[in-house]
């Protein structure tokens, strides 16, 4: 029969009202527990126990818990697996409780501890340095569609910067890919509204509402001395503010003025792009095996951050470019200030994080001594930097950035202990000698802790009983302990001792004298801890106070950092520094692709370099020979060359000259990616659309056997098709790699289009793969070579390589003319089989061993049926 909840359902049902649909943490004791759907999917994530407790509506209640001393560690777990966690902690004792029953009337014995929810802990508002990865950002993002604009807010609230945009509907995603956020927000209203984003009321998004807050937070009457922000930023504004508000329970984290990103200041890369590149992930998901990862040598999690924002953001203004490469140089050309530099920073904790934590209201003291010392290190790496010549201008800026906190460093060193706790509730962070008070205080303690000592060793002799002890407990606080067969001497009237407990094997006592000294311990400990709570908050105050200035430390070590780490990268890689020009030309000298020349270095193999020269007479290359041939890696390594040279970086290349990009594209044909299931024909043509309607003459594109995804006809048809348009009409920088043979003769009729293959010889009847780019069209299709390279059965090669003669005999006979094919020049594959004694294609087919064939084989050996079939019916 199902009753009425208990008190404490009723209390939690109401709780899980406001949580909504976050998983409640419900404290209880030393646990939060949770119940219902959440116990479940917390049990799943966690792979913890499912209990259960108690009844509701007659069935019996779900549950599992976690410990709260280390409740951080399952709430990252919660946080990675995708959930969102509310915090119900108790905000009275059980006492209190208790005393408000007496008060109100309610019996006394059912008085239910009051909580309430202090905190939604969610992927995108974290601040704890063990819920945080030090070297990626974590942002949250409030997206806002106003009229035919999108505002986009985001803000890393780990360290407060804040920055906002606008952009056009179609160009939504490409931010968002950009940004990489942690969690995004949108109103609930919004119809296209990207997939996964929190859902919020539509009242939170006003732009006038974000104005205000804006003014508020920073103490200002107007906007206008931070830049110019449109009504989306705004709107995108209020949304973020009004989601911090929601997840803090009314504590905002720490917000820094916020910063307007123009359009036309970056290099802009769609989501396909930035998959394709790996900049920041490999496709295989992770970090192993990407751009950033390849070239991250920072020594701060910092760095890392600013590194990876670099890298997903690259310039495309050329004087701040150039600053940021003339630093880089800066510590190029000086190893030793390098090394020295990279040892200071390797001990500077992160300063920017423990901020956002202190001006959330959730630092430690740890996070004061963290401050401390990344400011005095700060100023370390200032004097470095002053004493070496010819600072080039964004080093001596930051150098400035820099100073300015002796104060505060020396009142933190002189008011805290060399390494403070992260707990602030067992004191003990305070220094001796920095407050009086407070020292005589720990005096006071110090000598009662002695005098129970002396205590001890009295009774022992008065009592003549050596196993005497005095204990501490947190039931007890002090007690004298006997074991029991001297308990009786202690209980006689006059012996001064007073009886507490009797255990099992031993007796336990009181004694005035006792009693006296711990009163003294207890009393002093509380002011000592009063005391240092009082000294806790005035420091907080003044590095909240100092906050816009330690944030600029912060940022400016982040820089210095990066410039370093880059400077150590080219070093290490033989990288040199790229001329950025303004005319559309790319012009690389021994060019390398850094991931995959890391990567072959490991099992000792040499990566081969190569050259590319494109500019406005030669812009566009078409690019041939056989699969596995490098291709694809020259097209990438191209395009990460132009991108880590916006981004401020060497470039792996003995001599680069870079014409600035406003955009860069890359597309992979759809079957490459057929084996993980990802790709296909479909999202590859909307792709190519895309690259075919945003690119501009200042555009660079790399097209990876695009085409392929289809028949072979389709597909050969739509590469001619779109590199036509690339060249007569984008006009833009571009890198096609095909294997159709046929597209060579496009040279004949595009003037700006050159033909280059990646070269190969056969020796022996095996095949070498030179990974050597040369000009000209790829002598032939190395197809039935590849394929015997892959494992294709040696029958199999054999049977092709016969019908191959037979389909190049008949191309002879027909003089090579393609069929049906109207205007185009398009040579096909085309041929009329001379009469056969067998059906060749059935032959084909039954010399297949099926089971033998990688998914992608077996696509090849079906691309080459489907060629022989549609060679059969012409
Ligand atoms: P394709 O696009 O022509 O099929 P890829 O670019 O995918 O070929 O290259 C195949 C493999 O060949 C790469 O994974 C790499 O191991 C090797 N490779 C490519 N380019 C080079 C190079 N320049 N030097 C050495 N090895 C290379």
């Amino acid at each position: 029969m199902p009753g009425k909840p208990t008190p404490m359902m009723q209390q939690y049902l109401a709780l899980k009202r406001e949580a909504g649909d976050a998983l409640l943490f419900y404290r209880m004791g030393d646990f939060f527990e949770l119940f219902f759907e959440d116990a479940k999917v917390a049990a799943g994530v966690l792979d913890i126990a499912l209990t259960t407790r108690g009844e509701h509506d007659g069935e019996p209640v779900p549950m599992c818990g976690v410990p709260v001393h280390s409740a951080e560690g399952y709430l990252a777990r919660l946080i990675k697996g995708g959930c969102r966690v509310a915090i119900a902690e108790q905000t009275e004792t059980p006492e209190q409780a208790k005393e408000r029953a007496k008060r109100e009337g309610t019996p006394v014995s059912k008085a239910l501890v009051a909580r309430d929810i202090v905190r939604f802990v969610t992927a995108g508002t974290l601040t704890e340095e063990a819920l945080l990865e030090p070297r990626r950002a974590n942002l949250l993002v409030a997206v806002a569609p106003v009229r035919d604009g999108v505002g986009l807010a985001a803000c890393d609230i780990s360290t407060g910067r804040m920055e906002l945009e606008e952009c056009d509907p179609q160009a939504l995603d490409a931010a968002l890919a950009r940004l990489g956020a942690s969690e995004v927000v949108a109103p609930e209203d919004w119809d296209a509204a990207p997939p996964e984003v929190i859902a919020r009321p539509r009242a939170d998004f006003r732009s006038e509402d974000g104005e205000t807050r804006l003014k508020n937070i920073h103490g200002i009457a107007t906007l206008d001395g931070l830049g110019t922000f449109t009504r989306p930023m705004l709107a995108a504004v209020a949304g973020l503010i009004a989601y911090l508000d929601h997840a803090g329970r009314g504590t905002l984290p720490f917000l820094l003025p916020p910063v307007a990103r123009g359009s036309g200041a970056h290099l802009a890369m769609d989501a396909a792009t930035r998959t394709s590149l790996e900049i920041l992930e490999a496709q295989s998901g992770g970090r192993t095996g990407s751009l950033i990862a390849c070239v991250d040598r920072c020594s701060t999690g910092a760095g890392a951050r600013q590194l990876a924002e670099d890298l997903a953001a690259p310039l495309a203004e050329r004087g701040a470019i150039e600053e940021r490469l003339a630093s880089v140089q800066h510590f190029h050309a000086d190893p030793l200030l390098r090394a020295d530099l990279r040892a200071v920073l390797r001990q500077a904790p992160d300063i920017g994080r423990a901020l956002g934590r202190l001006v959330a209201g959730r630092g430690s003291p740890r996070d004061l001594g963290q401050i401390r010392d990344g400011l005095a290190e700060a100023r370390r790496v200032r004097d470095m930097l002053a004493a070496s010549s010819d600072r080039p201008a964004l080093l001596a800026r930051m150098s400035d950035a820099l100073g300015g906190h002796a104060a505060l460093v020396d009142h933190l060193a002189r008011a805290l202990v060399p390494s403070p706790p992260t707990e602030r509730s067992q004191g003990g962070f305070i220094a001796s000698g920095y407050d009086h008070s407070l020292d005589a205080l720990r005096e006071t303690s110090g000598n009662a802790r002695k005098a129970i000592a002396a205590l001890e060793a009295k009774y022992r002799e008065e009592t003549k009983t050596p196993s005497l002890k005095i204990k501490h407990n947190k039931v007890l606080g002090y007690f004298i302990e006997v074991p029991a067969k001297h308990g009786d001497k202690l209980m006689a009237a006059d012996s001064g001792f007073t009886h507490r407990q009797t255990m099992a094997g031993a007796v336990r006592f009181n004694s005035v004298g006792l009693h006296e000294e711990a009163s003294r311990i207890a009393e002093a400990g509380a002011h000592a801890l009063a005391a240092e709570e009082t000294h806790f908050d005035r420091l907080v105050g003044e590095v909240i106070d100092a906050r816009e200035a330690i944030a600029a430390t912060a940022a400016a070590l982040a820089r210095i950092d990066v410039s370093a780490a880059l400077a150590e990268r080219a070093a290490e890689g033989d990288w040199t520094r790229p001329e950025i020009l303004d005319e559309p030309c790319l012009e690389v000298s021994g060019g390398r692709h850094p991931v995959v020349e890391q990567a072959l270095a490991k099992t000792g193999e040499r990566f081969v370099a190569n050259d590319c020269t494109l500019g406005p007479d030669d812009r566009l290359w078409l690019i041939g020979g056989p699969n596995m041939g490098g291709k694809s890696t020259f097209l990438r390594q191209n395009a990460l060359i132009m991108l880590l040279a916006q981004a401020g970086s060497f470039v792996p290349a003995t001599k680069a000259r870079i014409g600035l990009a406003d955009r860069l594209f890359s597309r992979v044909g759809a079957s490459d990616n057929l084996a993980r299931g990802r790709s296909t024909f479909m999202v590859e043509m909307v792709e190519t659309a895309a690259i075919l309607s945003q690119a501009t003459e200042r555009s660079f594109v790399i097209l990876d056997e695009v085409g392929r995804g289809t028949s072979t006809y389709d597909g050969m048809a739509l590469a001619w098709a779109v590199v036509e348009a690339v060249h007569e009409q984008l006009r833009c920088r571009c890198l096609f790699a095909t294997h159709y043979h046929e597209l060579s003769r496009l040279a004949d009729t595009c003037d700006a289009l050159s033909l280059h293959h990646v070269r190969a010889r056969e020796w022996k009847g095996d095949l070498v793969l030179l990974h050597e780019l040369a000009r000209g069209a790829a002598d032939r299709s190395y197809g039935l070579s590849v394929a015997k390279l892959a494992g294709v059965p040696a029958p199999v090669i054999k049977r092709a390589k016969a019908v191959l003669d037979k389909l190049e005999k008949g191309r002879e006979a027909t003089g090579g003319l393609a069929a049906g094919l109207g205007e185009l020049p398009l040579f096909a594959v085309t041929a009329q089989m001379e009469e056969a004694e067998e059906d060749p294609l059935h032959a084909a087919v039954e010399a297949i061993d099926v089971d033998s064939l990688s998914p992608r084989e077996a696509l090849e050996t079906l691309y080459a049926l489907k060629a022989q079939a549609a060679a059969t019916d012409a």
